[in-house]
């Protein structure tokens, strides 16, 4: 603490030192006043001590979380990933290898493709994805 307590104890003397009687209502309001600080004192340096601590257990978090950031980002081909998930496809307009999840050729919806957005799949084309996925 930044010399708090020495200026609360320099305080408390000066009070001290101009004689109040104790029992006198100047008295008990400036001692009564010393004694509020002194309890502010105490409880401000409890909770710098506090805040420290809480200051390095963020720094460990963060430090945690770079390693599993890091971790997260090696993960970018298919083959790290559930790959019995992904259905690989041959867009027939652009040639290009995209992937789907299985999922959504649970619904009816047509397939496009997202690089060309040309329609690779629908329910009566079936047959041609089949035969792609052999390949
Ligand atoms: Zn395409």
């Amino acid at each position: 603490m930044t010399g708090l307590d020495e200026k609360i104890s320099y305080l408390q003397g000066l009070i001290k030192g101009m004689g109040y009687n104790e029992d006198s209502n100047e008295g008990k309001l400036f001692i009564t006043i010393s004694e509020i600080l002194e309890s502010m004192a105490i409880a401000i340096t409890t909770m710098e001590k506090e805040q420290a601590e809480l200051e390095q257990y963020v720094e460990v978090i963060d430090e945690d979380l770079s390693l599993v950031e890091d971790e997260l980002l090696d993960i970018d081909d298919f083959d790290d990933l559930d790959a019995s998930r992904y259905i690989e496809i041959e867009c027939p307009g652009c040639q290009e290898t995209v992937y789907f999840d299985e999922d959504i050729f649970d619904n009816d919806d047509d397939i496009i493709c997202p690089n060309c957005t040309k329609v690779i799949y629908s329910e009566d084309k079936e047959k041609e994805i089949e035969r792609l996925e052999e390949d």
